[in-house]
């Protein structure tokens, strides 16, 4: 029985109190399914919810825009695999959080975002009430799931029914409707507490079919030319012993894709990062592993993969390893999924390869570690440079030498350039490491990933952010000083959006669209709020501070001043601008 139940029971009459409110329960619901952090904003109808979370001993980190909540709530839950929460207003806050819910269900992130809400009554007659908005209708659609609790004795039940979906199968968002006139609710206490549910094996297993294990099998036993495909599914799942194991005893070369970076170290032996377009045009059989052929692998087809042209398949053969029975084929003929939980599908791989099963052939691996040491020669050369003003090797060189000293600080990274250099340059050594924008590849995760990341770990947290994307959420360093994270943000300040070097082609007083004020003094946003600012213009200048912000675990802001000449417009995914693709 849980803590709070016995307690209920225990209690006599004479001192409990007869009655609970749906504050209480909603409370008493959250903690009896081991949730300690709320996420949110407060303001009206939730403002005493918040207090009373609080008083009741939740953590309640509250932040400045709800996005940033909601945020933070969405890495907490890839970090923990408990649903982190977001609590906002009703109508304009609820809003602001949506797009980090529609977010963490792309990224297939488990979180709940509860929001207050008007009158239902009212609503529906759209008579006009404050922050008046049919929340549930308009959430459904960007969510895994969307609930609304009415009555004070179905609280559990709707709390209950969110974490399942939030963790079941393909993790993702839920949304919770309650109006406001369900906080202020009351009904007999013994009977309120009884009608709160303890989630039992929220995210049960799901073990694969073994006829589906054996055809995966038989496709990786005749293949030449092996790849093994790690995706943020498979950092997610926190498989890592039995992932390990997989690679190392396949010999297969492996690539993470950018959030499972560290799942095995960045300079393992076999890892095919500084060779991944090799690999990806010349793998035979490539094993997906938590991941999507979405567009950050090229669909599965086109050149990258070796084939002809963009709609062409390079004639590869997948096996994809996934929760989602519907995942596979979305893109191009997987020949073996299999579904199922990634630690129970692995571990079933293992089982069915016994003791003799054949290491990847050496002609293949050979060529393909000997591409890789060459590239890391080459770029080992590029970041012993230290040209004047820094640009984005010689910087990132700095942090990556920082990761390497201590491995346990997580990277937090958005930007164009800044994402791109650093996704390459930051080596990465533990799972669960590194965040960053993810599937969608948006602007504005920095600081509430940067918050989620500290709360939940108390790890140093380093947020490597291309100047317009600090953009999107640099008040919420108010919200780190407040809470006294340690969190160091090293914002890249080359002027602009890509670089600060655009001109306004119309001749005009205004600047172009894509440049920002020149010099800007970012330190002193983390300064005003009583945290650390360091403008760095050389290496020396920035190691220097960074190792000072992880040592002290005091909020920082390094100005990190980068060559506004340097970065190319939208980093690597330049094909996605109209005009470009126009020009192709
Ligand atoms: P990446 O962007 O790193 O390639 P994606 O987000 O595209 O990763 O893919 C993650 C995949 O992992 C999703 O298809 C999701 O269904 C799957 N997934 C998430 N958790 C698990 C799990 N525990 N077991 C198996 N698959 C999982």
């Amino acid at each position: 029985m849980s803590a709070i139940l016995e307690k209920a029971v225990e209690t006599t009459p004479q001192e409990a109190p007869k009655t609970i409110d749906g504050f209480h329960l909603l409370i008493d619901a959250l903690k009896l399914n081991d949730i300690d952090t709320i996420f949110g904003l407060p303001g009206i109808p939730i403002t005493d919810l918040t207090r009373m979370a609080q008083a009741e001993g939740i953590r309640v980190i509250s932040f400045r825009h709800e996005q940033h909540a909601g945020n933070a709530a969405a890495a907490a839950g890839y970090l923990t695999q408990k649903p982190g929460i977001c609590l906002t207003v009703s109508a304009p806050g609820f809003l602001n959080g949506l797009t980090a819910l529609a977010n963490a269900t792309t990224n297939c992130f488990p979180m709940i975002l509860i929001s207050g809400s008007s009158e239902r009554e009212i609503v529906d007659l759209q008579q006009g009430d404050y922050e008046e908005m049919d929340q549930l209708a308009i959430a459904k659609p960007l969510c895994k799931a969307a609930f609304r609790v009415l009555h004070a004795e179905d609280i559990g039940v709707g709390i209950a029914r969110a974490i399942r979906s939030a963790l079941s199968g393909r993790p993702g968002g839920v949304y919770l409707d309650l109006p406001a006139k369900l906080f202020a609710q009351t009904m007999e206490a013994a009977a309120g507490r009884k009608s709160l549910i303890r989630v039992v094996d929220p995210a049960p297993r799901q073990i694969p079919a073994p006829d589906a294990v054996k055809r995966a099998l038989d496709l990786l036993k005749g293949a030449k030319k092996p790849l093994i495909l790690l995706g943020k599914g498979a950092a997610y799942a926190q498989a890592d012993a039995e992932i390990r194991s997989l690679v190392e005893k396949t010999g297969i070369p492996y690539l993470p894709m950018s959030m499972a970076k560290g799942l095995l170290p960045d300079n393992h032996g076999q890892s095919a990062s500084a060779a991944r377009s090799y690999v990806l045009a010349e793998a035979d059989v490539v094993m997906l592993v938590g991941a999507r052929l979405n567009w950050l692998l090229s669909h599965g087809k086109g050149k990258t993969w070796g084939g002809g042209s963009s709609k062409t398949s390079g004639g590869q053969q997948f096996i994809q390893i996934d929760i989602s029975p519907t995942e596979a084929d979305s893109n191009v003929p997987i020949a073996a999924p299999l579904v199922g939980d990634i630690g129970s599908c692995v571990s079933a791989l293992l089982a069915g390869m016994g003791d003799g099963w054949a290491k990847a052939p050496t002609d293949w691996t050979t060529g393909v570690y000997e591409r890789r040491d060459k590239n890391v020669a080459k770029m080992a050369e590029t970041l012993t440079k230290n040209p004047s003003p820094m640009n984005f090797h010689s910087a990132l060189n700095v942090i990556r030498n920082a990761i390497k000293a201590r491995p346990d600080a997580i990277v937090v990274n958005e930007g164009a350039n800044t994402l791109d250099f650093a996704r390459s340059i930051v080596d990465m050594y533990e799972p669960r490491k590194r965040l960053d924008v993810g599937t969608w590849g948006i602007m504005g995760i920095g600081m509430g990933f940067a918050v989620a990341a500290a709360v939940t770990t108390g790890k140093p947290v380093i947020a490597i952010e291309g100047d317009s994307a600090f953009g999107f959420s640099g008040m919420e360093c108010e919200t780190i000083c407040r809470y006294n994270l340690p969190v160091c943000v090293i914002v890249f300040n080359n002027n602009g959006v890509y670089k600060g070097t655009d001109v306004n082609a119309g001749g005009g007083k205004d600047v172009a669209p894509t440049v920002f004020v020149k010099d800007a003094r970012y330190e002193m946003l983390m300064q005003a709020f009583g945290g650390v600012g360091v403008r760095a213009t050389t290496p020396a200048e920035l190691a220097k501070a960074l190792d000072e912000a992880v040592a002290s675990g005091r909020p920082t802001l390094i100005n990190a001043i980068i060559d506004e000449t340097a970065g190319t417009e939208s980093g690597r995914i330049t094909s996605l601008n109209p005009s470009a693709a126009k020009k192709k």
